[in-house]
């Protein structure tokens, strides 16, 4: 931003804490830069805020604070205040809460002298007395920390003097913070892999200056990974930085080694598994230049870069992007506003594009570049149904004869074999087979699904376990609780009775303390230490595992029961992801589908492959339903502790809807949520549908604008819901 407050001056500052206005304060001693990071009084507190631009001056000029400090952090770039303004416009969410994403670094606030931190030293301690015994003995103790100076005199209950004593003998050691500690330069012109005339093509095609978004398409193994990394080089080499969103943050390992290998050091990671001490790094680096590349999690977005030049977003179509609590933004639509704000290129890499990418390529308003084969001799895996109506099994098991005898073939090959179940746990239900109670959450409207590995019920909404009964909580009777249906834990029972000599792994996230041990897991199967994989959703993303030849679906009609009109665009994108983990290397893999419906179109097109006959079918009929991509929805989620509120609430606004109809949008509702009551809060939806082109945020803000919100009731926007 252009311009500079003298001392007195008055300043605007957006805080983070949730009030509705931006504050005026006079400039600190020294003056201020707009864009600026301060901290400021408020009330009795100090808070953090940002230098919005000039004050309004509407306040008695003596009653107006100072600004207490400037943060030691570059000032925030008016790039940066775009984006925030207008994905905040966009999501109808306040500044202060789009602020609040903006500056989730633990160490913002640090003063100059945290930049020092102290470790032991190898010098000889002239004269020992007993403040700096205390001192040597903290840093013994807790040799593995590092102190800032404040920390380690605190720790030793000495002063700092006694500290810097210890550092002029070289006792201990005065390091740069590891927050300022630039990461290892990439070099984008070590050797790459010889790319294929099909790859080339697509590089050229991602390559340039100047925003574009463009949506690269292909299949499991194709090479997007090889091809957007070229576009990373790409970018580096005009000198600006570059970020690589992925979906399942469990699952980095692999691609930071492949980054690794591709340009000689690894880049900077930002998601929630990275320490306190890596956020203040990566922060801090991101700022001043001193990382280059990026991979992290959709609040990467978020970080103040000092010059990017390229976002890649790899499994673009992949809902985990939605960020669903707080506030609700899509990842990939927001990574393409702020590329255009920085004039920055987009990749949305995936083999099944979300409906709404292949529509906007489609119109003209994406690129897109295709890769059409695997690389390599790999193939597509053959993929074919196995009729559930004719397979002889009994009951309480789920893998068909048909599906066991391939799993045997391959066990004899040594090859490996997936079974995929996207359902967590031993088992969804708990039934009393006395009285035909089912045991479910108390808090939400789901049932309790048993873990049986964490010997604890476990509600898959909030989270809250409890340990598995003997009795039942309704009728008491004793051991009369029984599992029914099946989750990937049973399926582990299951195929470890079938096949008792294989090595069989459950591969969910929560047999795994942490993301590390996952990480180790995954690596160990990738070099052949297991014959049968089970696996959840996870499994389905980005894994390359070399001997693994046969997948099979447990439940393939699993996705497409309920009402969700999206169910068919998910269920055809997970099966054909899934199905694009078999036969990657130059063994060619087999896909089966178990369902009861094989003639059902989903399964049919899953079957066929005709993707773009899929697409054009579904495009059609969300067309003529004026459903996104061709309208506009929106969501008005409402919840309270009691359900009668929440409903009056949602009809009053129902009712009063002058509003929207003046833009032609109309509303339909209230209705029970998709998850009608969590955590206890009975939650109510509105679904508002408009045609493509109104202003519907502003006709929705001038709808909601007369809510006074009652108790502890609640009301969330939901622009472009997921579900609908
Ligand atoms: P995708 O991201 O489309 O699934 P990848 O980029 O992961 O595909 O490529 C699949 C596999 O093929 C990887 O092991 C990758 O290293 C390898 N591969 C792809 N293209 C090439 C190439 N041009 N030369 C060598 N190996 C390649
Ligand atoms: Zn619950």
């Amino acid at each position: 931003m252009d311009g500079f407050f003298q001392e007195g001056e008055l300043v605007g500052v957006l805080t983070t804490q949730p009030l509705d206005r931006v504050l005026d304060y006079k400039a600190p001693e020294g003056g201020c830069f707009p864009g600026a990071f301060v901290e400021v009084p408020l009330g009795p507190r100090k808070v953090l805020g940002v230098v919005w631009g000039p004050g309004r001056g509407d306040w008695d000029y003596a009653k107006v604070r100072s600004v207490i400090r400037v943060l030691d952090a570059a000032p925030m770039r008016e790039e940066m205040v775009e984006f925030l303004t207008r994905a905040g416009a966009y999501t109808l969410t306040p500044l202060s809460a789009m602020l609040r994403l903006a500056t989730r670094s633990p160490g913002l606030g640090d003063p100059p002298a945290m930049r020092k931190i102290y470790r032991m030293g190898s010098g000889e301690v002239d004269r020992m007395t007993p403040a700096r015994e205390k001192v040597l003995a903290v840093l013994e103790e807790f040799g593995g920390l590092s102190f800032t100076l404040k920390e380690l005199a605190e720790q030793a209950g000495v002063g700092s003097s006694v500290v810097k004593g210890l550092v002029a003998q070289g006792a201990v050691r005065e390091e740069d913070s590891p927050r300022d500690l630039p990461f290892a330069p990439l070099d984008p012109d070590l050797p790459g892999k010889a790319l294929t005339d099909d790859q080339q093509r697509a590089v050229v095609a991602l390559a340039g200056e100047g925003y574009a978004t463009t949506l690269l398409k292909g299949v499991t193994g194709s090479g997007k990974t090889e091809v957007y990394l070229e576009a990373v080089a790409d970018c580096l080499r005009r000198g600006r930085q570059a970020l690589v969103l992925l979906p399942e943050i469990a699952l980095t390992s692999e691609f930071l080694t492949r980054v690794e290998a591709r340009f000689g050091a690894k880049p900077a990671e930002w998601h929630s598994g990275v320490t306190m001490t890596e956020r203040r790094r990566v922060w801090r680096m991101v700022s001043e230049g001193g990382a280059q590349l990026v991979v992290g999690a959709r609040s990467a977005l978020f970080l103040p870069y000092r010059d990017l030049g390229l976002i890649v977003v790899d499994e673009e179509h992949d809902t985990s992007y939605k960020q669903e609590d707080g506030v609700m933004y899509n990842a990939r639509d927001m990574a393409v506003l702020r590329a255009s704000l920085c004039s920055a290129r987009v990749v949305l890499a995936s083999a099944t594009p979300s409906l709404e990418s292949w529509a906007n390529a489609e119109a003209g308003k994406y690129k897109r570049v295709e890769l059409t084969s695997r690389f390599g001799d790999a193939v597509l895996p053959e993929m074919r149904a196995i009729d559930m109506r004719s397979e002889d099994l009994p009951g309480a098991r789920w893998v068909s004869p048909t599906l066991q005898g391939e799993i045997a073939k391959r066990i004899e090959r040594g090859e490996q074999s997936l079974v995929f179940l996207n359902r967590r746990g031993y088992a969804p239900v708990t039934l009393c087979r006395a009285c035909g109670f089912q045991i479910a959450c108390e808090h939400c409207d789901a049932r309790l699904v048993e873990h049986r590995f964490l010997k604890r019920l476990m509600c898959h909404q909030c989270g809250e376990t409890k340990p598995i009964p003997t009795a039942c909580p309704n009728c008491e009777a004793e051991d009369r609780l029984a599992p029914i249906g099946p989750g990937v834990e049973r399926m582990g029972e299951e195929l470890s009775e079938l096949f008792p000599d294989a090595r069989v792994v459950v591969l969910s996230s929560d047999l795994y303390g942490t993301s590390r041990e996952l990480k180790a897991h995954i690596e160990t199967i990738a070099e052949g230490g297991a014959d049968i994989i089970i696996g959840t959703q996870l499994v389905a993303k980005g894994h390359n595992f070399p001997l693994l030849t046969l997948v099979g679906v447990i439940d393939a009609d699993l996705g497409l029961q309920g009402s969700d009109l999206r169910a068919a665009e998910r269920t055809f994108q997970l099966m054909r992801q899934v199905a694009g983990r078999a036969g990657r290397a130059e063994k060619p893999g087999l896909a089966l589908m178990q369902t009861f419906q094989p003639e059902h179109p989903v399964i049919r097109a899953i079957l066929d492959g005709d993707e773009e006959a899929f697409w054009k079918a579904e495009a059609a009929e969300r067309e003529q339903a004026g459903m996104p991509p061709y309208g506009r929805m929106a969501g008005v989620v409402l919840s309270g502790p009691e359900v009668g509120p929440v409903f009056d609430l949602g009809n009053a606004l129902a009712r009063n809807d002058a509003a929207l109809r003046r833009v032609g949008a109309q509303v339909y509702g209230p209705a029970p949520a998709p998850i009608a009551r969590i955590r206890g809060r009975h939650r109510v939806r509105l679904l508002v549908k408009a045609p493509k082109g109104v202003a519907l945020q502003n006709a929705l803000a001038e709808w909601i604008r007369p809510v006074r919100l009652k108790g502890d009731l609640r009301l969330q926007i939901d622009i472009d819901p997921q579900s609908f």
